[in-house]
């Protein structure tokens, strides 16, 4: 912890419960609190879900037992914090489990480790929280300050992580097949886990699952689960999709979406060497989103749509990065600098001639491919710059730091290259 530890955590105070009496509050000089990452290995969970049959001898055999565990073990439930949920039995039913219970009545859906519960379909409103908590970390005040890169990681990592949670225990309106699918296969191979063993001994049995028909009984989303195997067993060989002998969701993801179209230039980003920034940067240039003068004029902002670098001509993406004087002596700067000799005539011929490189292994194609992406985006800084403070680098200055960026980026054999 980064704190130092003398008065951090100062306020939190432990207390144990013996023979069902507190003892005095012991105060934490240091430690975890809840919330913690590291505290889901040292806490026991403290939420419990015990099922039973909605027939009141069937509940109060499971509360006599859940009450003779208590007194043996210490560990007490409290009852006001509590619920009974019933379904699929009248409403005097439940009420009378209910009140043999003594437990208050608690209503679907319910949240349980973070999800709703819920006996029917979901509807928008049960998946509102998802929305809600993935709005909510888009608009938190510390991602307003985070950059591009910062960004995209929170997208690839937390929001992605968030909605692959959701999407693993749920079949949701707008179905995420390849997480779905995941199941299927957990289920062929009888994973030892208790929900899988529960599918095999009580609906499986002794059939094959892929052939067998849809069992009765089901709830909607295992019955709209069973009725989608045929998605799984077109792909024919299920092995493309295990990596290490687990379900690849990536893997199958990449095969439901491969009718998408690839952009020539896809491997200039993807074997990118340098920085995430400028990486980014010049993701947003290929596909032409930029904010460039060009653009804003096309959104009608009252401004001087001129380069302003050289005064001449509109500040389009190619006169920006490629036609323009001065973009010009950075390029040629940077590629004698690299050791590269070559003379492409328009904008497009210099991304074309780079997504060639970018396929490349060799140290001196990774390089050009760092030069080309680190180029763009410095040029793009210079331009902000001049826009923004009025103030612009050499020509010479810039390139040698394009060159230092490349050089700290480097293995060795790249190094070599660049002597
Ligand atoms: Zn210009």
């Amino acid at each position: 912890m980064a704190l130092p530890g003398k008065y951090c955590l100062g306020s939190v105070s432990y207390s144990i419960l013996v023979n069902g009496f507190p003892t005095k509050p012991i105060p934490a000089k240091k430690g975890l609190r809840q919330g913690d990452p590291m505290s889901p290995y040292l806490f026991a969970i403290d939420d419990l879900l015990m099922f039973a049959r909605a027939y009141i001898p069937s509940v109060s055999a499971i509360f006599q037992a859940f009450t003779k565990f208590s007194k043996a073990s210490g560990l007490e439930a409290n009852l006001h914090k509590s619920d009974v949920c019933v379904a699929g039995v009248s409403d005097t039913a439940a009420s009378q489990i209910v009140d043999a219970l003594g437990i208050a009545k608690g209503s679907f859906p319910f949240k349980y480790l973070g999800v709703p519960l819920t006996t029917r379909k979901l509807s928008y409103t049960d998946c509102k929280p998802l929305i809600e908590k993935t709005v909510a970390r888009i608009k938190s005040w510390a991602t307003k300050f985070l950059p591009y890169a910062g960004r995209l990681q929170l997208v690839r990592s937390v929001l992605f992580g968030i909605q692959l949670y959701w999407c693993q225990i749920f079949v949701m309106p707008k179905k995420n097949k390849a997480a779905v699918l995941k199941h299927y296969w957990a289920l062929s191979m009888k994973q030892d886990r208790l929900w899988i063993k529960w599918m095999h001994t009580y609906y499986v049995k002794h059939h094959n699952f892929w052939t067998m028909q849809v069992p009765n009984g089901l709830t909607w989303s295992m019955r709209k689960f069973w009725a989608n195997r045929e998605v799984f067993v077109d792909f024919g060989d299920i092995d493309q999709f295990i990596t290490h002998g687990k379900y690849s969701i990536q893997k199958m993801y990449l095969h439901l979406r491969q009718n998408a179209t690839t952009v020539s230039w896809k491997r200039i980003i993807c074997n990118s060497k340098a920085s995430p920034k400028a990486t980014f940067i010049v993701w947003l240039a290929l596909q032409n989103r930029l904010a460039t003068k060009e653009r804003l004029l096309k959104w009608n902002m009252q401004i001087d749509g001129g380069c302003v670098s050289c005064q001449t001509q509109v500040e389009t993406l190619e006169h920006l990065f490629y036609e323009c004087i001065f973009s010009k002596r950075v390029w040629s700067s940077v590629l004698s600098k690299i050791g590269v000799d070559i003379t492409i005539q328009t904008w497009q011929g210099e991304i074309d001639w780079e997504a060639k490189k970018s396929r490349g292994t060799k140290p001196r194609d990774k390089i050009c491919n760092m030069a080309f992406v680190e180029t763009i985006y410095n040029i793009w800084l210079q331009r902000n710059s001049k826009v923004f403070k009025s103030s612009i680098d050499y020509v010479d200055v810039i390139s040698s730091r394009i060159v230092f960026l490349i050089a700290c980026r480097c293995d060795d054999q790249m190094r070599k290259c660049l002597v």
